[in-house]
């Protein structure tokens, strides 16, 4: 049976005298998949172990009781890594709370410790084709830590929380690298759409890394993206509203509030939960309508209480209850019932029943499962939920009281409108949403999900290698004096850079030229669009023949001079266009316009991505339209638009020398639209490598990346 490791930050588990496993809805949907994997789940025990025989017996009954694996924090990581890193500089601002974010730079070293020791301890254990699969934002960077290690592992992440829009996420002081790490997974959740349009839009503009709706497209993988909004334990609740023993608890209740409408909140406390402002609802509800038969219950379970905010917002919430309590009782009658605690299983369904309000409210929340529990709990009596909009789980519960959590008159209005609202109201909002509840619950998520991801790993087809180009093509090429290369730089020989000055040779790249150089089984052009100076200034040390300004002109190895291959090309049209197109330059900041000697180049690199690509389209078909009686062509290429002379491509100029040399056989590579002209040349002498993602090209072979072509060239360097 196949392997499945789920790795979380927490094991769902409590360790006190005995060990207990808790039974939230991710534990009961992930033990679903146990009869067609075998499951492993590695996370922190929880609290500090010292002591190293403690550890042992603690690591050795949970892998034969439950098949966990344990990770040991010591106190240091907690405060750095938990309370530090995760849960006071990511925390806030995946829920779009900056002002309450801060960062230590310690505590990212420790949260990249954390992660690693979890790679370590999930590389101990994972054989080959497992599946792993990793929860939330504690674990970030542990995606791309482990596809390094082990390119083969199919790897998914699930992030429980909202991922905010780019303007938030930039403020993370590593952001960069948090992205990466989560780059490494094959498939990536996210609750809603939203978030995954955010992330999508977050790589673009701080990795500048282009994406498809549905995937990422990547050097070695493809990181694809889907929304799987987690649900609740459905069977859980069932089993417990058809118990007798539940039935009591609840009899009981209702003596606790008869006579009362109540209205329910339940939550973590919070302060993404919007407690303040429901309790300024509250309030402003009190003083309008002076209603002395509603008690509004609050269940705060206590949370993260070393962490600093929360601490505050307790006090906050405290102090606002009393106000309120002291403001509106009556003898024997308090409107606020606020409970600092959780209660246990059979309690909780209990008040979800009796409840005639729910009131869910977040400024932010990923899902929010009370919300879905609550409706799920609503059997003989139809309640009413009061749900924030900002709440992943808003998307699925349409017919709720929708409200904006920061406005307060429109809480406080709803809450009247839902208390005083008839039953067929009610249920009509009830049942769509009970409907959903029930069909979209725990089990349904984490099958979508691990479905997706099992078939992300089936159709992983590695990038076409280059080890099915013929040793029959490569010894052609090989003959000294028949063969040639034509290598175009940006983007193929070296990686494309933000800016143009940003790439001259260096590096893996410079070796390569060095060693092109000093071989004679072959010739090598470096072909490029960029200008003969600069193309004299970066590459004069190397013995290697140069094709500039998009075929324009070519100088060979140690000569002083370059030939224009069509010296009688028409270029009066650069003199209609310049001017328009330093329009374009000044209206979209980042872009700068270069003129060439058959060619002009809007080149947006550096501009906003978004804007730079509209703004280029705009370009293109305005260009289109004044341009079609002149002898010219547009290229919309990788963050440019080139305007050239019919009469010059890299293609002609490729045709031309291949005729003036009379070689034997070529081979081209090439990134962009501008190196498709050599592609689509009819030349069975010539063979054509694409360099890098995307499925149009005439090519007759692919190759992911710069690096993977500089490293097939040194193999033919090598293999005489
Ligand atoms: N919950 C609990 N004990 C309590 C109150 C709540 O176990 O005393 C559970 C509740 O049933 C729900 C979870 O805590 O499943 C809260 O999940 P939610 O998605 O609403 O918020 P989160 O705490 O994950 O931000």
């Amino acid at each position: 049976m196949q392997s499945l490791i789920i790795v979380s930050n927490r094991l769902p588990i409590t360790v006190k005298q005995t060990i207990e496993k808790s039974s939230g809805g991710m534990v009961s949907a992930l033990e679903g998949l146990g009869d067609r994997f075998n499951i492993q789940w590695i996370g922190w025990a929880g609290g500090v172990v010292e002591d190293s025989e403690r550890k042992e017996a603690i690591a050795s009954e949970l892998k034969e009781r439950f098949n966990f694996i344990p990770i040991f924090l010591s106190q240091e990581n907690v405060e750095t890594y938990y309370n530090g890193f995760s849960n006071s500089s990511l925390w806030p601002l995946l829920h779009y709370m900056p002002s309450n974010a801060r960062y230590e730079e310690k505590w990212f070293q420790n949260y990249r410790k954390v992660n690693r020791l979890f790679a370590e301890k999930i590389l101990e254990h994972a054989g080959p084709d497992d599946i792993i699969w990793i929860h939330d934002y504690h674990l970030m960077l542990l995606p791309a830590l482990l596809r390094d290690k082990r390119p083969d592992l199919t790897i998914g992440f699930f992030l429980h929380t909202p991922f905010p829009s780019y303007e938030i996420f930039r403020c993370h002081p590593k952001r960069e690298e948090l992205l990466n790490g989560l780059l490494g997974a094959n498939l990536i959740g996210f609750h809603t759409f939203g978030y995954l349009r955010h992330f999508r839009s977050t790589v673009l503009r701080l990795l500048g890394i282009e994406s498809e709706l549905d995937h990422i497209p990547l050097e070695n993988h493809k990181c694809a993206m889907d929304v799987y909004p987690i649900g609740i334990n459905t069977k859980k609740f069932q089993d417990i509203l058809g118990a007798e023993a539940f039935s009591r608890r609840r009899k009981a209740l209702r003596k606790v509030y008869r006579d009362k409408k109540m209205v329910l909140s339940v939550e973590r406390l919070d302060y993404t939960k919007g407690i303040p402002q429901r309790l300024e609802a509250i309030e402003m509800f009190l003083e309008e309508t002076g209603r002395k038969d509603v008690v509004f219950l609050f269940i705060s379970v206590p949370s993260r209480q070393s962490v600093p905010e929360y601490k505050e917002l307790l006090e906050e919430v405290e102090l606002k209850v009393s106000q309120i309590n002291g403001k509106y009782s009556s003898l024997g009658e308090v409107p606020i019932h606020f409970l600092f605690r959780s209660v246990n299983f059979d309690e909780l369904c209990g008040l979800y029943c009796l409840a005639d309000v729910a009131t869910v409210t977040p400024l932010i929340d990923g899902m929010n499962l009370v919300a879905k529990e609550y409706v799920f709990c609503q059997k003989e009596k139809a309640g009413a939920l009061i749900l924030s909009e900002f709440a992943g789980a808003a998307q699925e519960l349409a017919t709720a009281y929708v409200v904006n959590p920061y406005y307060v008159k429109q809480i406080s209005d709803t809450l009247k409108k839902a208390l005083d609202a008839g039953e067929t109201e009610k249920r009509g909002r009830l049942e769509p949403m009970k409907k959903r509840v029930e069909k979209h619950d725990a089990d349904f998520w984490a099958q979508s999900f691990i479905e997706a991801l099992k078939s992300c790993c089936q159709e992983v087809s590695p990038p076409v290698n280059l080890s099915g180009l013929s040793p029959e093509i490569m010894n052609q090429i090989r003959s000294a004096g028949r063969g040639v290369l034509f290598l175009d730089y940006d983007g193929t020989l070296a990686e494309f850079e933000k800016t143009p000055q940003a790439a001259p040779p260096s590096g893996e790249v410079e070796q390569l030229l060095s060693s092109l150089s000093n071989q004679n089984q072959f010739d090598v052009y470096i072909v490029s669009e960029r200008k003969k100076e600069e193309m004299d200034n970066w590459f004069s040390n190397f013995a290697l023949n140069l094709l500039a300004e998009q075929g324009c002109c070519y100088k060979e190895k140690n000569a002083d001079n370059w030939i224009s291959i069509r010296p009688e090309t028409d270029l009066s049209w650069k003199d209609h266009l310049r001017d328009f197109l330093k329009l374009y330059t000044g209206m979209t900041p980042g872009s700068l316009l270069e003129e060439k000697t058959t060619s002009l180049v809007w080149q947006y690199r550096n501009a906003d991505p978004d804007f730079g690509a509209w703004k280029a389209h705009q370009l293109v078909s305005e260009l289109q339209e004044m341009l079609s009686n002149l002898p010219v062509q547009i290229h919309h290429g990788k963050k440019s638009v080139t305007i050239a002379s019919v009469q010059t491509s890299k293609g002609a100029a490729v045709s031309h020398i291949m005729a003036l040399k009379n070689y034997e056989k070529a081979l081209c590579a090439g990134d962009d639209e501008a190196d498709e002209s050599m592609f689509r040349l009819s030349d069975q002498r010539i063979t054509g490598i694409k360099v890098g993602p995307g499925k149009e090209t005439s090519a007759d072979f692919q190759c992911p990346s710069p690096k993977a072509l500089r490293s097939f060239l040194e193999q033919l360097l090598e293999q005489p």
